[in-house]
């Protein structure tokens, strides 16, 4: 059995934990929340005092932090968790960063003796509750292989991307389409109520019509139109909001070193930027359809 160390129990990485424990892992976590760390308690996790503690005795370590700086203080910081684990172990970053942080901490990594993928995932916390998560995968041959069948616990699909760093080049130029498509649906919603329709009618229309996409089949950001999704909840849990902008933002610096035109994701995080200001930094992203919003 392998022994894995979980850190970063937010949105995502709690149902991922919960996941591997389902599939039969010993999985110890650590959050700097400790209710997060006593939930995963309760259903099986062994609970570590801090990340060093987490790491010492495992195979595995999968980190789910919020953005790259997190990321590099806890493997490279003070703390240093790359140097608390055994050799040879596989640590696997989850987190979405800009490709370069990952190449950076991976170097730190494989200098110390052990294996690094980064796996940023696509799927949402639906995805990550049901164990259904596309991971895209970055990193060598061997410590792709060693990650698969930990990864597979918790998602259905699985790609390789291509040396450390792909997998987040492949994931943000995802989310900046994810950011694009979920405010243009929100504004053809929003268009048709102001125009005397019903958001469900219009949005079965749209479903089977050459406007469906993704947010509308699993993620439709119009209250009372789907069940169990952050517009339906008051836009509480999901993907935040700030996260959004934090991944547009790594989009656009990518855009701007490669020289690369992307006007529909400045439009797009100028419209998150705008939402995020008037005080929806933590609301799921899917409530930029309060921005179009006229009552
Ligand atoms: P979150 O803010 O809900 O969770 C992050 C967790 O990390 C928090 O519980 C926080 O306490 C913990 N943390 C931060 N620093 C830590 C440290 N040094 N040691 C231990 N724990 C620490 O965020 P989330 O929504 O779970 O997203 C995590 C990552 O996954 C982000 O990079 C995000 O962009 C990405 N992502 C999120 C979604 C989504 O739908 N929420 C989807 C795909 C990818």
């Amino acid at each position: 059995m392998n022994k894995i160390a979980f850190i970063g129990l937010g949105n995502m990485g709690a149902p991922m934990a919960e996941n591997l424990i389902r599939s039969g892992m010993q999985v110890t976590v650590f959050d700097l929340v400790d209710d997060a760390v006593s939930a995963l308690k309760s259903k099986g996790a062994k609970a570590a005092t801090s990340a060093t503690d987490a790491v010492k005795d495992v195979d595995v370590v999968i980190t789910m932090l919020p953005a790259a700086k997190h990321v590099k203080s806890l493997y490279m910081g003070e703390q240093c968790l790359i140097n608390a684990t055994r050799p040879g172990t596989l640590m696997i970053d989850s987190s979405t960063i800009d490709a370069e942080s990952a190449r950076v901490v991976g170097e730190a990594v494989k200098k110390a003796g052990r294996l690094f993928v980064d796996a940023p995932v696509s799927g949402g916390t639906a995805g990550a509750q049901a164990g259904t998560l596309t991971f895209i995968m970055g990193g060598d041959a061997e410590a792709i292989a060693k990650a698969t069948p930990v990864l597979q616990c918790m998602g259905k699909n699985l790609f390789h991307a291509g040396d450390t760093g792909a997998g987040q080049v492949a994931k943000i130029c995802n989310n900046m389409l994810l950011a694009v498509l979920m405010a243009g649906t929100s504004e053809a919603l929003q268009l048709a109520i102001d125009n005397g329709l019903d958001p469900k009618v219009v949005s079965d229309i749209m479903l089977q019509s050459s406007g469906c996409n993704w947010t509308l089949q699993k993620y439709n950001p119009c209250p009372g139109v789907m069940e169990n999704v952050p517009a339906s909840k008051d836009y509480q849990g999901g993907f935040m909001v700030k996260l959004m902008n934090k991944d547009l933002t790594l989009a656009m610096n990518a855009a701007a070193t490669s020289e690369s035109s992307t006007p529909m994701a400045a439009t797009a995080q100028s419209l998150y930027k705008l939402h995020q200001n008037k005080g929806n930094a933590n609301k799921d992203f899917s409530s930029i359809f309060q921005l179009f919003d006229k009552s």
